[in-house]
């Protein structure tokens, strides 16, 4: 049998598992996507590529910006393109609970410090995705061994897989 539930939801099936016991402290961020459509002839993007990332050290709110329409020209309607933006990262996660529409402004004002983007966007959508990141501390490789090791010992042929764990 399988568990793939997040690390916090999977430990709370099995209470009295001590191995589990070292993921109690594992924190997992809250991001934001946020989607951004414009008619073609307002963003230029003159760089090869489907998009980029940001230095998590950078003053920027967004983490990563990709091209959808480039990289999934299906996603996007012929003469439109279709910006892809994400924030929230480890220690800045606010943003993502910002109203939408300030959530819009913070982006744009960071995309337009990096690439020419004329006007305000034709369609917006945002999604949050709260607790969606697990962040594996120092020892995460140890404490993934022991959770292998004790399931085996007290439910052999259960598993445990997914972005929590592995
Ligand atoms: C915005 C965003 C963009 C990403 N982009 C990429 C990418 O481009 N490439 C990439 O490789 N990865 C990407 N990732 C990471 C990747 O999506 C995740 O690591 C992956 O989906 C995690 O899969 P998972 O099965 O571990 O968890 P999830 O897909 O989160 O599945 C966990 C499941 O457990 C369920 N659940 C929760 N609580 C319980 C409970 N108590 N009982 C039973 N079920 C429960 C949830 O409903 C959910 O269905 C992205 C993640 C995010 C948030």
């Amino acid at each position: 049998a399988g568990v793939t539930a997040p690390h916090k939801a999977a430990a709370a099936k099995f209470p009295k598992a001590d191995w589990l016991k070292g993921l109690e402290d594992m924190v997992s961020t809250s991001v934001a996507n946020v989607a951004l459509g414009f008619p073609e002839e307002a963003v230029q993007m003159e760089h090869q590529g489907t998009g980029f990332v940001i230095s998590r050290n950078s003053d920027f709110s967004i983490t990563a910006c990709t091209w959808t329409n480039k990289k999934w020209p299906s996603t996007t309607p012929e003469g439109k393109v279709l910006l892809r933006a994400y924030v929230g990262k480890a220690g800045d996660e606010s943003v993502v609970e910002q109203s939408d529409n300030e959530m819009v402004k913070i982006v744009l004002d960071d995309l337009r410090r990096i690439m020419k983007i004329d006007g305000e966007p034709e369609m917006t959508c945002i999604t949050r995705w709260h607790e969606a990141m697990p962040q594996y501390h120092v020892g995460h490789k140890k404490r993934m061994k022991e959770i292998r090791e004790g399931l085996q010992a007290s439910y052999p042929g259960v598993f445990m897989t997914g972005a929590s764990f592995e």
